[in-house]
């Protein structure tokens, strides 16, 4: 018999290539939100930012290789395989149907997708059909001006309790772990010839110096 689910997080991102500080969130964020499953769900071609270094089926088959052994963790790959633009609302959206209006929904995004979120494609929707749950990062510091500012006033809460009983509409800010670790890290010090290891899973490095990605001048 399947497992009943209580709540399901989803982790969007470009995952170019997952690292240590993606992978160290979903602990943290599964066992802060009382998480059944967690999903990441890597984007295709992202419409706020430059295109992706790695094909999006390298991306998702580093981030298969990244889980492995975790069983609430799985990766959702319908942005992948998207050919246009993929919207995180839209995608949303799609799962809100599929899960039925009762199950809590949780967006997960670090401070710095926060801090630039009125950039994205309908972002003010979002909370329409989930939570958003906050991740501290590193040098990112929670929006005090602006739009996405105002937006948070009705909506954030310190208490991830009060939310299991709404499905979604509310900001949840993460405490949690700060690895200073990034992608775009990871990509450098492959360019320039150094090592990402223990920055990033064994299984991923190895994939990564299989199909020899991140290393030409491509940054
Ligand atoms: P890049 O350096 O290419 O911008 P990134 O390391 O920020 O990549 P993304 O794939 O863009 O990784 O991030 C996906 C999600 O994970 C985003 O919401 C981002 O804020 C979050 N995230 C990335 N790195 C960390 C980290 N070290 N700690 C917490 N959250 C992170």
């Amino acid at each position: 018999m399947g497992q009943v689910l209580k709540a399901l997080g989803l982790f969007g991102g470009t995952f170019d290539p997952v690292h240590i500080g993606h992978l160290r969130t979903c602990v943290e964020l599964r066992e802060y939100l009382d998480l059944s499953a967690l999903h990441l769900v890597p984007c295709g071609v992202p419409p706020h930012r430059a295109s992706p270094r790695a094909a999006a089926h390298h991306r998702a088959a580093m981030l298969r290789l990244a889980i492995q052994g975790e069983p609430y963790l799985s990766v959702d790959e319908r942005e992948v395989h998207q050919e246009r633009e993929s919207y995180s609302v839209h995608t949303l959206r799609a799962l809100r149907q599929e899960f039925g209006p009762d199950l809590p929904l949780y967006w997960c995004i670090g401070m710095d997708a926060l801090a630039t979120l009125d950039t994205w494609y309908c972002w003010r929707q979002l909370t329409d059909y989930a939570h958003l749950a906050v991740v501290a990062r590193p040098g990112w510091r929670r929006p005090t001006g602006g739009e996405v500012a105002e937006w948070l006033v009705d909506k954030i809460t310190e208490d991830p309790a009060h939310l299991e009983q709404r499905s979604g509409g509310r900001v949840v800010i993460c405490e949690m772990s700060q690895l200073p670790v990034s992608s775009t890290h990871i990509r450098e010090l492959l360019k320039t010839g150094r090592s990402p290891r223990y920055l990033v899973p064994d299984a991923v490095l190895e994939y990564i110096r299989k199909h020899e990605l991140y290393q030409r001048e491509m940054l």
